[in-house]
């Protein structure tokens, strides 16, 4: 079965007046890695060297399992390498209990307990082998901007305490201290969540996974994918590797590769920017005590500190702000906007990245026969959650139990009217920035 071409992915093309992320200043470079020449055999072949791959890569090398992991351009350069680094253990649009109503008590509970932990995860991950990548275990917050938000907020504390997770609500006078804006009236505080530089991160599991054996190919995009005798046959424009089992990573690249793909996520285009490194007046007050937060404004605004200094945020695409001069006011805008001790912010880096939605907006791993998966588990928030999804896909592989996972694989579904529908998060967020 052909399958249809490899479509580069539009966004590892660097626009005109950005960029590269702030990420690329202090990360360690890219493992070594070749292209794939010639035809090569392994047992798990996973395609896409963001952090789903890099960390299935990793786990299934511990066990001693024969993997190789092929990247078309070099680890990170997806969405995990133009993210915001933020590691956030908390739903999107979900609390612990309408969870449950979605997907039933058990699978529900399940999730629950995935997302609640995926932020020690990341960080034991970190500490265990030793990866340099600025991580601060310094707290996640998602603060309310409406009172009522704030009143849901003190119930869904609890609900997540009563699960055994640390998590508490923070009142708007503590809040308005620790961010250094009295833009909030409070805040959900997740202890395990934080941040980190993501592209670090992510070249630093694919060198741990390189270490401990996994095969590692760079520069290799991957064109078609076949079933013949039992077996994938993957092409890339100088190699083939042939392997028993596929593991799909590659984002919003899944749905060139297999045809059952095709459709099933949405794309989010979203400007990421970091200011100058803060002076020492602003550090005191600008989140004084560390920490990252994102909100649930319908223009969302979201803010943390790197290790040098600089306040990084976003703000999504819309139809409203267009151009390179347009981009920089905005994230000066922001910036202006919900911190007063910045009334001339200057932005060091402004970067693209895009993300891929599903419209559940939560995590999906699809079965797709043949002893072939797909992870589909960006939603603009897969750092952490992707990264334990790595580790327990790696374990059902290795055991061939299926509890391993947490999230039911399923049959992919496309989303309907498709073309339309892709058009959705930049309208949508056309009007919320007229409404911001
Ligand atoms: C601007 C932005 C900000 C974000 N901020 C955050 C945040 O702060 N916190 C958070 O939790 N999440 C954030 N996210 C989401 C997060 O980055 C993703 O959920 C996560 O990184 C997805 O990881 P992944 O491995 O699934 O995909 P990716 O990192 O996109 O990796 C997929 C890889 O597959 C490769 N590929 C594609 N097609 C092929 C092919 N045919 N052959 C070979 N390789 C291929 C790509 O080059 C890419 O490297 C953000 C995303 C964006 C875009």
């Amino acid at each position: 079965m052909a399958v249809m071409q490899y479509q580069p992915i539009s966004s590892s093309k660097r626009r005109k007046g950005l960029t590269n992320p702030v990420w690329t200043a202090n990360a360690a470079p890219a493992p070594q890695a070749e292209g794939l020449v010639g035809v090569h055999d392994v047992d798990v072949l996973i395609i896409g060297g963001g952090i789903a791959g890099a960390t299935t890569a990793l786990h299934l090398a511990e066990r001693n399992i024969d993997v190789a992991l092929i990247e078309a351009g070099q680890f990170g350069d997806g969405a995990t390498g133009q993210s915001g680094g933020i590691i956030a253990p908390d739903y999107i649009r979900h609390t612990p209990e309408t969870i449950r109503d979605v997907l039933g008590a058990d699978a529900g509970e399940r999730l629950t307990d995935m997302i609640g932990r995926s932020g020690a995860h990341v960080f034991d991950l970190v500490r265990r082998h030793e990866i340099e990548c600025d991580m601060r275990q310094d707290g996640f917050y998602t603060p309310a901007h409406t009172e009522a938000l704030a009143e849901q907020q003190r119930a869904m504390a609890q609900q997540w305490q009563a699960r055994g997770h640390k998590v508490s609500f923070v009142e708007g006078a503590q809040t308005r201290a620790l961010f250094g804006t009295d833009r909030y009236c409070g805040a959900l505080r997740f202890e395990d969540g934080g941040g980190l530089n993501p592209l670090a991160f992510v070249r630093g599991v694919a060198r741990v996974a390189q270490r401990h054996g996994a095969r590692l190919f760079a520069g290799s995009p991957v064109r078609q994918l076949e079933r013949k005798d039992g077996r994938w046959f993957c092409y890339t424009p100088s190699g083939t590797m042939r392997a028993q089992r596929l593991v799909l990573a590659a984002n919003g690249g899944n749905a060139a590769l297999h045809p059952a793909m095709r459709r099933t996520s949405l794309p989010l285009n979203v400007f990421q920017f970091a200011s100058m490194p803060l002076d020492p007046s602003q550090r005191q007050v600008i989140l004084p005590r560390g920490g990252a937060f994102t909100d649930k404004m319908p223009y969302l605004f979201t803010a943390r500190l790197d290790g040098l200094g600089h306040l990084v945020s976003a703000f999504p695409m819309s139809f409203a702000v267009n151009g390179e001069k347009a981009y920089y006011r905005e994230a000066k805008r922001r910036l202006k906007q919900y911190f007063p001790t910045m009334p001339e912010p200057q932005i060091d880096y402004l970067w693209h990245g895009l993300a891929w939605v599903n419209t559940s907006f939560l995590p999906e791993i699809y079965d797709l026969g043949d002893e072939a998966i797909a992870i589909q588990a960006c939603n603009g928030r897969g750092l952490a959650t992707n990264t334990v999804i790595g580790s327990q896909v790696a374990e059902m592989l290795a055991t061939g139990d299926a509890g391993a996972l947490s999230v039911t694989p399923r049959p992919p579904v496309p989303v309907r009217f498709h073309a339309g529908a892709a058009l959705l998060p930049r309208l949508l967020m056309s009007l919320a920035y007229l409404t911001n």
